[in-house]
Protein backbone atom coordinates (compact mmCIF):
# COMPACT_ATOMS: atom_id res chain seq x y z
CA UNK A 1 0.00 0.00 0.00
CA UNK A 2 1.46 3.41 -0.84
CA UNK A 3 -0.66 5.60 0.78
CA UNK A 4 -2.01 8.89 -0.06
CA UNK A 5 -3.26 12.12 1.70
CA UNK A 6 -5.07 15.10 0.67
CA UNK A 7 -4.32 19.05 0.76
CA UNK A 8 -4.67 19.21 4.82
CA UNK A 9 -2.20 16.00 5.25
CA UNK A 10 -5.16 13.93 6.18
CA UNK A 11 -4.68 10.47 4.91
CA UNK A 12 -7.05 9.22 3.00
CA UNK A 13 -7.64 4.93 3.10
CA UNK A 14 -11.54 4.56 2.93
CA UNK A 15 -14.30 4.58 -0.39
CA UNK A 16 -17.86 4.74 0.85
CA UNK A 17 -19.81 3.34 -2.25
CA UNK A 18 -23.17 3.58 -2.35
CA UNK A 19 -24.81 0.43 -4.98
CA UNK A 20 -28.02 2.01 -5.73
CA UNK A 21 -30.25 5.09 -4.95
CA UNK A 22 -33.33 2.83 -4.07
CA UNK A 23 -34.71 1.99 -0.98
CA UNK A 24 -37.12 0.25 0.46
CA UNK A 25 -37.98 2.44 3.55
CA UNK A 26 -39.04 6.32 3.01
CA UNK A 27 -37.41 7.47 6.71
CA UNK A 28 -38.35 10.60 7.61
CA UNK A 29 -35.08 12.47 8.17
CA UNK A 30 -33.86 10.79 4.61
CA UNK A 31 -36.54 10.97 2.11
CA UNK A 32 -39.77 12.56 1.71
CA UNK A 33 -42.79 10.31 1.50
CA UNK A 34 -43.46 9.84 -2.42
CA UNK A 35 -39.72 9.26 -2.77
CA UNK A 36 -37.12 11.00 -4.58
CA UNK A 37 -36.75 11.35 -8.81
CA UNK A 38 -34.77 7.70 -9.14
CA UNK A 39 -31.47 7.18 -11.47
CA UNK A 40 -32.10 5.26 -14.80
CA UNK A 41 -30.83 2.25 -14.27
CA UNK A 42 -27.99 2.75 -17.07
CA UNK A 43 -26.97 5.66 -15.23
CA UNK A 44 -26.05 2.97 -12.10
CA UNK A 45 -22.83 1.77 -12.02
CA UNK A 46 -22.37 -2.23 -12.97
CA UNK A 47 -20.67 -4.25 -10.23
CA UNK A 48 -17.41 -4.22 -12.66
CA UNK A 49 -17.24 -0.71 -13.15
CA UNK A 50 -17.39 -0.33 -9.26
CA UNK A 51 -14.66 -3.36 -8.96
CA UNK A 52 -12.62 -1.30 -11.59
CA UNK A 53 -12.69 2.11 -9.53
CA UNK A 54 -11.81 -0.27 -6.40
CA UNK A 55 -9.01 -1.53 -7.85
CA UNK A 56 -7.44 1.85 -9.03
CA UNK A 57 -8.33 3.01 -5.74
CA UNK A 58 -6.72 0.23 -3.70
CA UNK A 59 -3.33 0.48 -5.37
CA UNK A 60 -3.68 4.16 -4.02
CA UNK A 61 -3.90 2.85 -0.53
CA UNK A 62 -7.44 2.73 -0.20
CA UNK A 63 -8.02 -0.73 1.91
CA UNK A 64 -11.56 -0.09 3.83
CA UNK A 65 -14.36 -0.13 1.62
CA UNK A 66 -17.96 -0.08 3.01
CA UNK A 67 -21.50 -0.89 0.68
CA UNK A 68 -24.36 1.50 1.10
CA UNK A 69 -27.17 3.18 -0.58
CA UNK A 70 -30.20 3.68 -0.90
CA UNK A 71 -30.37 0.30 0.72
CA UNK A 72 -27.58 -1.77 -0.43
CA UNK A 73 -29.91 -4.82 -0.14
CA UNK A 74 -32.20 -3.99 -3.08
CA UNK A 75 -29.86 -4.07 -5.56
CA UNK A 76 -29.73 -7.62 -7.23
CA UNK A 77 -26.56 -9.75 -6.64
CA UNK A 78 -24.53 -7.53 -4.08
CA UNK A 79 -22.56 -11.15 -3.31
CA UNK A 80 -21.37 -10.68 -6.87
CA UNK A 81 -19.53 -7.59 -5.65
CA UNK A 82 -18.64 -8.82 -2.69
CA UNK A 83 -16.61 -11.34 -4.79
CA UNK A 84 -14.82 -9.05 -7.04
CA UNK A 85 -13.89 -6.81 -4.32
CA UNK A 86 -12.54 -9.86 -2.22
CA UNK A 87 -10.17 -10.81 -4.80
CA UNK A 88 -8.37 -7.57 -4.70
CA UNK A 89 -5.67 -8.52 -2.21
CA UNK A 90 -4.90 -4.91 0.09
CA UNK A 91 -8.60 -4.29 0.31
CA UNK A 92 -9.05 -5.78 4.20
CA UNK A 93 -11.86 -4.22 5.57
CA UNK A 94 -15.46 -4.37 3.76
CA UNK A 95 -18.47 -3.48 5.85
CA UNK A 96 -22.06 -2.48 5.17
CA UNK A 97 -24.50 0.16 6.14
CA UNK A 98 -28.08 -1.34 5.75
CA UNK A 99 -31.45 -0.78 7.45
CA UNK A 100 -31.50 -4.87 8.19
CA UNK A 101 -34.93 -5.66 6.62
CA UNK A 102 -33.36 -8.40 3.99
CA UNK A 103 -30.60 -9.19 6.21
CA UNK A 104 -32.25 -12.57 7.59
CA UNK A 105 -32.22 -13.55 4.44
CA UNK A 106 -28.67 -12.62 2.93
CA UNK A 107 -26.53 -12.38 6.21
CA UNK A 108 -25.02 -15.94 5.72
CA UNK A 109 -24.52 -15.48 1.90
CA UNK A 110 -22.90 -12.36 2.17
CA UNK A 111 -20.50 -13.58 5.09
CA UNK A 112 -19.46 -16.66 2.21
CA UNK A 113 -18.95 -13.86 -0.64
CA UNK A 114 -16.52 -11.80 1.64
CA UNK A 115 -18.27 -9.45 3.67
CA UNK A 116 -16.66 -8.75 7.08
CA UNK A 117 -19.39 -6.69 9.16
CA UNK A 118 -22.37 -4.59 9.08
CA UNK A 119 -23.59 -1.56 10.14
CA UNK A 120 -27.65 -1.98 11.13
CA UNK A 121 -29.42 1.75 11.26
CA UNK A 122 -32.22 1.11 13.62
CA UNK A 123 -33.91 4.35 14.81
CA UNK A 124 -36.50 2.96 17.43
CA UNK A 125 -37.20 -0.40 19.67
CA UNK A 126 -41.13 0.11 19.79
CA UNK A 127 -42.75 -1.29 16.70
CA UNK A 128 -45.44 2.28 16.16
CA UNK A 129 -42.28 4.39 15.77
CA UNK A 130 -40.32 2.50 14.07
CA UNK A 131 -42.99 1.96 11.33
CA UNK A 132 -43.65 6.35 12.00
CA UNK A 133 -40.12 6.94 11.19
CA UNK A 134 -39.35 4.35 8.55
CA UNK A 135 -42.88 5.28 7.31
CA UNK A 136 -43.45 1.77 6.17
CA UNK A 137 -40.94 -0.37 8.07
CA UNK A 138 -41.86 -3.59 10.15
CA UNK A 139 -39.44 -2.91 13.50
CA UNK A 140 -39.56 -7.35 13.61
CA UNK A 141 -37.72 -7.25 10.46
CA UNK A 142 -34.88 -5.35 11.18
CA UNK A 143 -34.37 -7.08 14.65
CA UNK A 144 -33.95 -10.07 12.62
CA UNK A 145 -31.49 -8.92 10.54
CA UNK A 146 -29.73 -8.02 13.36
CA UNK A 147 -29.97 -11.32 15.01
CA UNK A 148 -29.49 -13.22 11.75
CA UNK A 149 -25.84 -11.10 10.90
CA UNK A 150 -24.68 -11.93 14.56
CA UNK A 151 -25.18 -15.69 13.84
CA UNK A 152 -23.91 -15.81 10.69
CA UNK A 153 -20.42 -13.63 12.04
CA UNK A 154 -20.89 -10.51 10.31
CA UNK A 155 -19.19 -8.91 13.81
CA UNK A 156 -19.57 -6.05 15.23
CA UNK A 157 -22.59 -5.37 14.33
CA UNK A 158 -22.66 -1.75 15.08
CA UNK A 159 -26.73 -0.19 15.21
CA UNK A 160 -27.00 3.08 14.48
CA UNK A 161 -29.86 5.58 15.67
CA UNK A 162 -30.64 9.31 14.57
CA UNK A 163 -32.02 11.19 17.35
CA UNK A 164 -34.28 13.05 17.37
CA UNK A 165 -36.01 15.53 19.82
CA UNK A 166 -39.67 14.53 20.89
CA UNK A 167 -39.39 11.64 18.25
CA UNK A 168 -37.15 8.96 19.73
CA UNK A 169 -35.09 10.46 22.00
CA UNK A 170 -37.04 8.96 25.00
CA UNK A 171 -35.38 5.71 23.98
CA UNK A 172 -31.76 6.92 24.78
CA UNK A 173 -31.57 4.76 27.72
CA UNK A 174 -33.65 1.84 26.42
CA UNK A 175 -30.77 1.47 23.52
CA UNK A 176 -28.50 2.42 25.95
CA UNK A 177 -29.82 -0.84 27.78
CA UNK A 178 -29.19 -2.92 25.23
CA UNK A 179 -25.54 -2.58 25.11
CA UNK A 180 -25.62 -3.78 28.85
CA UNK A 181 -28.35 -6.64 28.35
CA UNK A 182 -27.63 -7.86 24.69
CA UNK A 183 -23.95 -6.63 24.27
CA UNK A 184 -25.15 -4.16 21.61
CA UNK A 185 -22.65 -1.49 20.25
CA UNK A 186 -25.00 1.41 19.84
CA UNK A 187 -24.17 4.69 17.99
CA UNK A 188 -26.13 7.68 18.55
CA UNK A 189 -25.99 10.41 15.53
CA UNK A 190 -26.64 13.80 15.27
CA UNK A 191 -29.22 14.41 12.98
CA UNK A 192 -27.93 16.46 9.90
CA UNK A 193 -30.25 18.79 8.15
CA UNK A 194 -30.12 17.29 4.78
CA UNK A 195 -31.45 18.29 1.28
CA UNK A 196 -34.31 15.25 -0.30
CA UNK A 197 -36.19 15.38 3.10
CA UNK A 198 -38.79 16.52 4.42
CA UNK A 199 -37.72 17.29 8.05
CA UNK A 200 -36.74 20.58 8.65
CA UNK A 201 -39.12 20.53 11.62
CA UNK A 202 -37.55 17.43 13.60
CA UNK A 203 -34.90 18.49 15.64
CA UNK A 204 -31.55 17.81 16.86
CA UNK A 205 -30.55 16.73 20.22
CA UNK A 206 -26.43 17.48 21.03
CA UNK A 207 -24.60 14.74 21.72
CA UNK A 208 -24.01 16.50 25.11
CA UNK A 209 -27.59 16.16 26.14
CA UNK A 210 -27.27 12.36 24.93
CA UNK A 211 -25.13 11.37 27.12
CA UNK A 212 -26.13 13.61 30.40
CA UNK A 213 -29.32 11.37 29.88
CA UNK A 214 -27.68 8.05 29.48
CA UNK A 215 -25.25 8.93 32.13
CA UNK A 216 -28.41 8.55 34.57
CA UNK A 217 -27.87 4.99 34.38
CA UNK A 218 -24.27 5.17 34.90
CA UNK A 219 -20.78 6.70 34.72
CA UNK A 220 -20.12 6.39 30.67
CA UNK A 221 -15.92 4.91 30.47
CA UNK A 222 -14.35 5.74 27.50
CA UNK A 223 -13.93 2.43 25.27
CA UNK A 224 -13.11 1.21 21.68
CA UNK A 225 -14.88 -1.13 19.47
CA UNK A 226 -12.51 -3.81 17.97
CA UNK A 227 -12.95 -2.76 14.43
CA UNK A 228 -13.30 0.37 12.10
CA UNK A 229 -11.87 3.64 13.23
CA UNK A 230 -14.72 5.95 12.04
CA UNK A 231 -15.88 8.86 13.69
CA UNK A 232 -17.83 8.01 16.68
CA UNK A 233 -16.33 7.82 20.20
CA UNK A 234 -16.84 5.52 22.33
CA UNK A 235 -18.02 4.68 25.41
CA UNK A 236 -19.14 1.84 27.91
CA UNK A 237 -21.32 1.90 30.97
CA UNK A 238 -20.48 -0.07 34.17
CA UNK A 239 -20.81 -4.04 33.22
CA UNK A 240 -21.70 -3.40 29.88
CA UNK A 241 -20.36 -5.98 27.16
CA UNK A 242 -21.56 -3.62 24.45
CA UNK A 243 -20.22 -0.03 23.47
CA UNK A 244 -22.42 3.22 23.38
CA UNK A 245 -20.42 5.34 21.07
CA UNK A 246 -21.63 9.05 19.69
CA UNK A 247 -21.32 10.56 15.83
CA UNK A 248 -21.47 14.36 16.27
CA UNK A 249 -20.95 16.18 12.84
CA UNK A 250 -23.09 18.97 14.49
CA UNK A 251 -21.31 19.93 17.83
CA UNK A 252 -18.45 18.28 17.29
CA UNK A 253 -17.74 18.12 13.63
CA UNK A 254 -14.71 15.17 12.77
CA UNK A 255 -14.00 16.63 9.20
CA UNK A 256 -9.92 17.32 10.57
CA UNK A 257 -9.35 13.62 10.32
CA UNK A 258 -12.30 12.45 7.72
CA UNK A 259 -9.88 9.72 6.05
CA UNK A 260 -13.07 9.10 3.10
CA UNK A 261 -14.15 9.40 -0.32
CA UNK A 262 -17.47 8.44 -1.66
CA UNK A 263 -18.88 6.71 -4.97
CA UNK A 264 -22.38 7.45 -6.04
CA UNK A 265 -24.55 4.60 -7.64
CA UNK A 266 -23.97 7.02 -10.65
CA UNK A 267 -20.04 6.87 -10.74
CA UNK A 268 -19.41 10.38 -9.19
CA UNK A 269 -16.40 10.44 -6.79
CA UNK A 270 -17.51 12.94 -3.88
CA UNK A 271 -14.82 14.33 -2.15
CA UNK A 272 -17.17 15.54 0.75
CA UNK A 273 -20.82 14.19 1.70
CA UNK A 274 -21.90 17.44 2.52
CA UNK A 275 -20.32 19.37 -0.44
CA UNK A 276 -21.50 19.57 -3.96
CA UNK A 277 -18.24 19.00 -6.20
CA UNK A 278 -17.99 15.88 -7.80
CA UNK A 279 -15.98 14.02 -10.36
CA UNK A 280 -17.55 12.17 -13.18
CA UNK A 281 -15.95 8.55 -13.58
CA UNK A 282 -18.71 7.09 -15.49
CA UNK A 283 -17.96 9.03 -18.42
CA UNK A 284 -14.01 8.34 -18.61
CA UNK A 285 -15.58 4.42 -16.86
CA UNK A 286 -17.48 3.31 -20.18
CA UNK A 287 -15.05 5.50 -22.88
CA UNK A 288 -12.02 3.00 -21.58
CA UNK A 289 -10.24 4.89 -19.48
CA UNK A 290 -6.75 3.48 -18.33
CA UNK A 291 -6.39 2.52 -14.67
CA UNK A 292 -3.35 5.25 -14.94
CA UNK A 293 -6.44 7.83 -16.17
CA UNK A 294 -8.75 6.71 -13.74
CA UNK A 295 -6.14 7.15 -10.36
CA UNK A 296 -5.63 10.86 -11.65
CA UNK A 297 -9.20 11.89 -11.34
CA UNK A 298 -9.08 9.89 -7.77
CA UNK A 299 -6.40 12.04 -7.11
CA UNK A 300 -7.84 15.26 -8.55
CA UNK A 301 -11.24 14.06 -5.99
CA UNK A 302 -8.48 14.12 -2.83
CA UNK A 303 -6.81 17.16 -3.21
CA UNK A 304 -10.11 18.66 -3.52
CA UNK A 305 -11.40 17.69 -0.20
CA UNK A 306 -12.36 20.85 1.36
CA UNK A 307 -11.13 21.13 5.08
CA UNK A 308 -14.49 21.07 7.12
CA UNK A 309 -18.49 20.95 6.42
CA UNK A 310 -20.11 24.33 7.48
CA UNK A 311 -23.39 22.98 9.48
CA UNK A 312 -23.36 24.13 12.54
CA UNK A 313 -23.21 27.43 11.19
CA UNK A 314 -26.77 26.82 10.00
CA UNK A 315 -25.72 25.99 7.05
CA UNK A 316 -28.03 23.76 4.88
CA UNK A 317 -26.84 21.00 2.76
CA UNK A 318 -28.47 21.90 -0.90
CA UNK A 319 -28.13 19.40 -3.62
CA UNK A 320 -28.70 15.73 -4.29
CA UNK A 321 -30.36 13.53 -1.89
CA UNK A 322 -28.65 11.44 0.79
CA UNK A 323 -29.80 8.33 -0.54
CA UNK A 324 -27.89 9.32 -4.09
CA UNK A 325 -25.15 10.02 -2.61
CA UNK A 326 -24.78 7.27 -0.09
CA UNK A 327 -24.65 8.25 3.35
N1 LIG B 1 -30.30 2.20 3.75
C1 LIG B 1 -29.09 2.07 4.50
C2 LIG B 1 -29.36 2.31 5.98
O1 LIG B 1 -30.53 2.56 6.33
O2 LIG B 1 -28.43 2.21 6.77
C3 LIG B 1 -27.93 2.90 4.03
C4 LIG B 1 -28.18 4.31 3.61
S1 LIG B 1 -28.64 5.41 4.92
C5 LIG B 1 -28.80 6.91 4.00
C6 LIG B 1 -27.13 5.53 5.80
C7 LIG B 1 -27.16 6.18 7.14
O3 LIG B 1 -27.40 7.55 7.00
C8 LIG B 1 -28.22 5.65 8.09
O4 LIG B 1 -27.62 5.23 9.30
C9 LIG B 1 -29.11 6.84 8.31
O5 LIG B 1 -29.67 6.81 9.58
C10 LIG B 1 -28.13 7.99 8.11
N2 LIG B 1 -28.80 9.25 7.81
C11 LIG B 1 -29.65 9.52 6.80
N3 LIG B 1 -30.10 10.79 6.88
C12 LIG B 1 -29.52 11.34 7.97
C13 LIG B 1 -29.59 12.61 8.59
N4 LIG B 1 -30.38 13.57 8.11
N5 LIG B 1 -28.85 12.84 9.70
C14 LIG B 1 -28.07 11.86 10.21
N6 LIG B 1 -27.96 10.63 9.66
C15 LIG B 1 -28.68 10.37 8.57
Amino acid sequence: MTGISDSFQRPINYLRISVTDRCNLRCVYCMPEEGVALMAHSDILSYEEIYTVVKAAAEMGINKVRLTGGEPLVRAGLSDLLRLLTSIDTIDDISLTTNGTRLAQYAIELKEAGLHRVNVSLDSLKPEMFNKITRCGNLEDTLEGIEAAKTAGLTPVKINMVVMAGINDDELTDFASKTVNDGWHVRFIELMPLNGDDSSHIKLVPASEMRKRIETMGKLEPSEVDVGNGPAKYYRLPGATGTIGFITPITEHFCYRCNRLRLTADGKLRPCLLSEEEIDLKEPLRSGASALELKKLIEKAIASKPKGHRLAEGKKRNGRPFSQVGG
